[in-house]
Order: C-alpha cells, then structure tokens, then sequence
C-alpha cells in the first residue's frame, strides 16, 4: 500500500482510499446487488494523472478498472486500481463548426442538455445517466440510429492515453488504426480523456412513449414497420408488464403490454404521418406521442435507483409473429414481477456505414433483441439468471447470434467473439497488441494480444 501511496502523490485530483467518509459513495456503481471492494479510487484531473495513474497500474501489478459513468460491470476491480474519469466531463460546444470536445465523465443527459442550448444534437443511447466513456467506445446505439448512426459515426477525434503513458490525439489522420479500435473496440485501447463529436441541428423532435397491447401479430407488425419507416423514425419497444409508475394508469399496471418510445427527426407533420401506421395498429393504451424537445427522451432518474438486473442479447435478421409469440411465452413466466424483452429496428445511417470503417461491425443486422430480469432480493440471483439466460440462448438460436459489446454482461465474456466478425477481430488485436502489448487494459470485454 506504501508503494501505492507514493506512486499516485503527484496526483492533482483526488485519491479516495477504503478509509475515507465517502469512498462508498464515490465507490456504488450504478447497478445494484453487486460490488467490488478496490484498494484505491482515483478521481483524476486531467490527461497527465492518468499517466500516473497507469504507471502506478504498472508498477504495483495491481489490476486496473477504467470508469466513466459506472454503468457497467467492469467500474469496479477487487483489489485493485479504479482509474475514475467522473471530474472529466466539461463539454465545450463550437456552434460554428458544428463539434463538440466532451469529457468521457459527462452523462449523456449533461451533453444533450449542453447541445440542445444552441439546437444541436449527437446521439447517445436510452438512458440519460450513461456516462460517454463506455458509451462511446462500445460503439453508442440510441434514438438517432436510423437518422444518424451510431454515436462513433458521430466521432470525430479523441484524446487517449495508452498503457505506456503517451497522451495522443487519435483521428482519421493520425493514429489511424487507434482512431478506427476505439469506435467500437471498447476501453481496451487507453484512456479516452476528451470525445470531439458531430453535432446535428435539431432541438425539437415529434416523439413520446406509444403503449399498445402486446399481441405477437402486433409486435411482428411494430418491428416490420419500424424497418419500413421513414429513416428520421427509431424507436425503442419494451415488451413487460405494465410497470406500476404513476404516469401509466392504474388498471394497466401489470398487463403484458409494448411500451414503445418512439422519436422522429422532423417536424410534427411528417412526424404524425410517420407514426400513423403504429397507432394504427391497435387502440394505444397510451400515446403521449406529441412534439418535444429531444432532451425529453431522458426521463429523470433517481440518483438512489441502483436496480439488480440481469440481460441477455443478441441481433436477428428476421422477426415474425411466431418469434413474437415465443417471447410473450417466455414474458408470461417470469421469475420476477419485472420481465422484459427489448426489441430495437436497425437499419437507415447506421447500415450506410461500411462495416470495416469502425471497429463495430454488424451494420447490416435488422434487429437488437434483449431479455431483461430486474429483481429485488440478491439471494435469488441464480434463478433470474436462468431466466435471463435460457430467453437469451433461444433468441440467439433464431439468427446465429452477434453480440454488441456494451450488452455483454460479465459473465458471459466468451461470446466477446461474437461482436466483431473474424477480420476485425484480428484487426483489434494488431492493434492491442501494438499498443497494450501486456494487456494493461484487461478488466472489460478483453481483446487480448497476440
Ligand atoms: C440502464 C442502462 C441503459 C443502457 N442503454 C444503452 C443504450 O441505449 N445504448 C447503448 O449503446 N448502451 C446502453 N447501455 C450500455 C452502456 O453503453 C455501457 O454499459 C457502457 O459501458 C457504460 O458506460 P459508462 O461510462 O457509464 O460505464 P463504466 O462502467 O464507467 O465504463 C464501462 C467500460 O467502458 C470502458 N471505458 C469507460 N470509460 C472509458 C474511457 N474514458 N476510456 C476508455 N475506456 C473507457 C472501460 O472498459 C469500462 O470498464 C446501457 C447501460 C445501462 C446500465
């Protein structure tokens, strides 16, 4: 520990050690029901802290945990290193050019606050508290995805700090190889410590939330008109049990419904014409689809809502009501009161990008399909997982599977192979292994070298 402490002294952030008032605290990730206790936490200040902090990686032989917004399984290390970029999260907008520079601590509600001040946009993924560290790196799949792509198609230029300490400025002209690994190649690269994004123009969008009732004729039909719509229309379908929030009236509450949120990028007439053929589909148990400021898409969360859940996911090519049918089956026996399975439609921006020009791959998949378990009580864990696990394993049978590698759960890190197709596996691990040669960054979805 002595070493430790005289390794990070130059440290102009903060070193929170087991000992201090509010090392818990900074320590909760934000899923709950698991933990994780490190030897130190530090909150670095800028670029030449996390060169410290990775010599003090190196010279201790502690393991090492990069974390930005703490979404995933990997913030955390047992006896190790927590490299924590939450003090790094300014966003400074550049209205002209239409770019902005992020720190990968900035949640994705704080830069699409900060954007939509000048009626800029980039997109993120479903969930305001996300931080842009993991998001980006893994790739980004959120609301914009057919009208815009992913989050790294919106990347522009990043700054990286590799194992060996270089601070190095990453674009399609210098560190090329660097630049393409880390859209979509995760944090096994270095340490992202500032994001340069596209900004599109747009502030308002005609979105909200559409219930309708879950019938699998009805969820073939969703997802075969999500594909048809209009490029500017992505949406996001929970098919559960109507969750029992205020907003969705009482007598719906615990009916198996699909709960879509859709967004439209355009004006509230197209809008409207876009979302037509969803409301027609049946009569909407809700529809607060309606012209909104796109920062609506996140809703407020409670900083003290640290949820158990568990989840499986994979892509499929083709969905039908036979598909539909198996997962209502599967929603109709839960082991938790809060089954879900989330169906999200590809396609549009996204599949324009060739699928060698970033590290994420699978371009020409149709759909991302989820099974989601969110529980109460730890001790049932086994349980839910099996659950979770056997609805994952029969989707995956549908298509071949593929993975995306911010959905990869912890355990089940073997199926890493799954998110990037042969020639850009071996592709990432060139580029591992020119640049993490000891495999430094090793706590997350790893893509070891050579
Ligand atoms: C409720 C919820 C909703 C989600 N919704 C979506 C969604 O709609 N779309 C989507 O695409 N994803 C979504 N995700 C997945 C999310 O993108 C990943 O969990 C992501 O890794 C979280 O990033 P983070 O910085 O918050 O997490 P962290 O746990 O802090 O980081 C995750 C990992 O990313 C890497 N990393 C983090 N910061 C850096 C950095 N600065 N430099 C290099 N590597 C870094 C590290 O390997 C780290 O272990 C969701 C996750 C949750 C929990």
């Amino acid at each position: 520990m002595r070493e430790l402490s005289i390794s990070l002294s130059q440290v102009k952030g903060r070193v929170v050690w087991p000992s201090d008032p509010d090392f818990d605290e900074i320590r909760r990730p934000f899923l709950g029901g698991w933990d994780r206790s490190p030897a130190v936490i530090v909150r670095v200040a800028d670029a030449a802290d996390v060169a410290i902090v990775l010599a003090a990686a190196r010279t201790t032989g502690l393991p090492l945990a990069v974390r930005s917004g703490g979404h995933s399984l990997h913030c955390l290390v047992d006896d190790g290193i927590v490299l924590d970029l939450h003090d790094l999260r300014a966003v400074d907008i550049d209205v002209a050019n239409r770019t902005a520079w992020a720190g990968p601590g900035a949640t994705a509600a704080e830069y699409t606050a900060a954007a939509e001040a000048h009626g800029l946009m980039t997109g993120f993924g479903d969930t305001g508290s996300v931080g842009l560290g993991g998001l980006v790196t893994g790739g980004g799949l959120g609301y914009l995805i057919r009208a815009f792509g992913l989050t790294v198609d919106d990347l522009l230029a990043a700054e990286i700090v590799t194992a060996d300490g270089r601070h190095l400025l990453v674009d399609a002209e210098h560190h090329p190889d660097l630049f393409w690994g880390i859209r979509g190649g995760g944090g096994n690269f270095g340490v992202v410590t500032r994001l340069k994004l596209r900004l599109h123009k747009l502030s308002a969008v005609y979105g909200g939330l559409l219930v309708l009732p879950a019938t699998a004729e009805l969820l073939a039909d969703y997802m075969r008109l999500s594909l048809e719509a209009p490029e500017e229309l992505s949406s996001i379908l929970n098919v559960m049990p109507a969750p029992p929030m205020p907003m969705v009236p009482e007598e719906l509450w615990g009916q198996m419904v699909a709960m879509a949120m859709l967004v439209y990028v355009g004006g509230p007439e197209d809008g409207e014409k876009a979302v037509a053929p969803f409301r027609a589909l049946a009569e909407p148990l809700m529809d607060m689809v309606a012209p909104m400021p796109y920062s609506a898409v996140y809703m407020m969360e409670d900083p003290d809502y640290h949820p158990m859940a568990l989840s499986r996911t994979t892509f499929l090519d083709e969905f039908d009501a036979d598909k539909a049918e198996q997962i209502l089956a599967r929603l109709r026996m839960p082991t938790s009161a809060m089954p879900a399975c989330q169906l999200r439609a590809l396609g549009g921006a996204m599949a324009r990008v060739p699928a060698d020009a970033t590290a994420f791959a699978h371009r020409d998949r149709a759909f991302l399909a989820t099974a989601a378990v969110v529980y109460l009580d730890a001790a049932e864990e086994e349980t839910h997982k099996a659950w979770a696990v056997e609805f994952g394993t029969m989707m995956r049978g549908w298509s071949g599977g593929g993975s995306y590698v911010n959905f990869l759960y912890d355990d089940e890190m073997d199926r890493i192979h799954e998110a990037y197709p042969p020639a850009t596996w071996e592709r990432l691990v060139r580029i591992k292994q020119q640049y993490d040669p000891e495999n430094l960054f090793r706590g997350n979805a790893n893509i070891p070298p050579k």
